[in-house]
């Protein structure tokens, strides 16, 4: 079997049958699989890392995504959105802090007050920083004009995950109506793509009732797709959720943190220029899997920039690091951490990908 991992490894790109035996890869074989998307790394994005700074405005969200701390149907999260001022003031900081871009996320709602206000956002933090910080909207799905709107005023990125790219596990874990609908965030994907976005997606792994398959169809179709940015981490399970009463089926998460892993490695071999993030999931699993994730194969971190007071309201899964964060995200103390890893954080720069040039040269979506 290390043989035939061996020779899988020479390969530059990947058939379902051969994720599905990688992802089963253990010990030495698995060492290998780290080893070649760790140089692949180092070959196309060397060994650095760029931040976004994760500004979670608002947990106030329409839907109901059955896995999500923060659905719409539980009422113990305390609701807060927070003001313009409160925004401006986390992107000043990121911005001082060279930081380079920032990501605005929040729970979905699509009304004529939030394409506005997002709008109103976007030129005033232009404006502040001369057009120099980056943007990444993270705010769900919305009208292909509402995307034109927001891209016009200066954001560039945009992650829409899509969680799971089986049509028939995408309706386990969410409600089965017009609100939740797959092909309504295939189209919203594909109209980000078109309108010039770097477009980024990613899938939740270890969910209930997801196989070994499911995983190797996620990384294809995010090849297939061609997309940009990749985030994509365990799931955690939250106990104000309705997919807790499955929690007695999952890997334990240990597995899924691993599992994880080999998914951002074999991502990294088949997808060598993109931007991929280390999530904080995975430091939530093991204090030291933004690192990890980081060594095979993740290169953008996301340093959570939300004004404190507000973090433990942003619980989409269980022990999201919260206003008692024993993890600090500052600056000196991601750089000692990523040190011992041998690798850099490029401030002042963007960080845009390779991968996005290439596609808008093509003429790709
Ligand atoms: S996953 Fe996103 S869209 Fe779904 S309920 Fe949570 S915040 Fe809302």
């Amino acid at each position: 079997m290390a043989n035939s991992i061996k020779e899988l490894l020479k390969q530059d790109d990947f058939s379902k049958d051969d994720i599905v035996k990688l992802l089963h890869a253990e010990g030495e074989e698995k060492i290998m699989l780290f080893q070649k998307s760790a140089e692949v790394k180092e070959k196309y994005i060397g060994k650095r890392v760029w931040l976004r700074g994760l500004i979670e405005f608002s947990n106030v969200c329409s839907k109901d995504c059955l896995y999500c701390g923060i659905r719409k149907s539980n009422k113990n999260p305390e609701r807060y959105d927070l003001t313009d001022d409160e925004i401006l003031a986390a992107a000043q900081f990121a911005y001082e802090s060279g930081y380079a871009s920032i990501a605005l996320q929040s729970g979905e709602l699509e009304s004529p007050f939030i394409t506005n206000r997002i709008e109103n956002l976007l030129n005033k933090v232009k404006k502040f920083s001369n057009g120099e910080l980056g943007i990444t909207l993270s705010v769900g799905e919305q009208e292909p004009e509402v995307y034109k709107k927001w891209f016009d005023a200066g954001a560039h990125r945009y992650l829409l995950r899509i969680e799971a790219s089986n049509p028939v596990l995408y309706k386990k874990i969410h409600p089965d109506n017009k609100k939740h609908n797959f092909r309504r965030r295939l189209d919203c994907l594909q109209s980000l793509q078109d309108i010039g976005y770097q477009a980024g997606t990613g899938v939740m792994i270890g969910l209930p009732f997801q196989t070994t398959e499911d995983l190797a169809n996620d990384l294809l179709f995010m090849r297939d797709f061609d997309i940009d940015m990749v985030g994509m981490g365990p799931y955690i399970e939250h106990v104000d959720t309705p997919l807790i009463k499955y929690a007695d089926k999952l890997l334990p998460l240990k597995e899924r943190f691993e599992l994880t892993l080999k998914m951002i490695a074999l991502l990294r071999i088949m997808m060598k220029d993109i931007n991929m993030v280390a999530s904080t999931a995975q430091q939530t699993i093991d204090p030291e899997g933004r690192e990890k994730s980081v060594e095979i194969g993740a290169n953008i971190i996301m340093p959570n920039i939300t004004p404190g007071k507000y973090r433990d309201d942003y619980n989409l899964y269980a022990n999201k690091p919260g206003s008692d964060n024993i993890y600090d995200d500052s600056v000196s103390n991601l750089e000692a951490r990523l040190a011992l890893i041998d690798t850099e954080i490029v401030y002042g720069k963007w960080g845009d990908t390779k991968h996005y040039e290439k596609r808008r040269k093509r003429g790709g979506r």
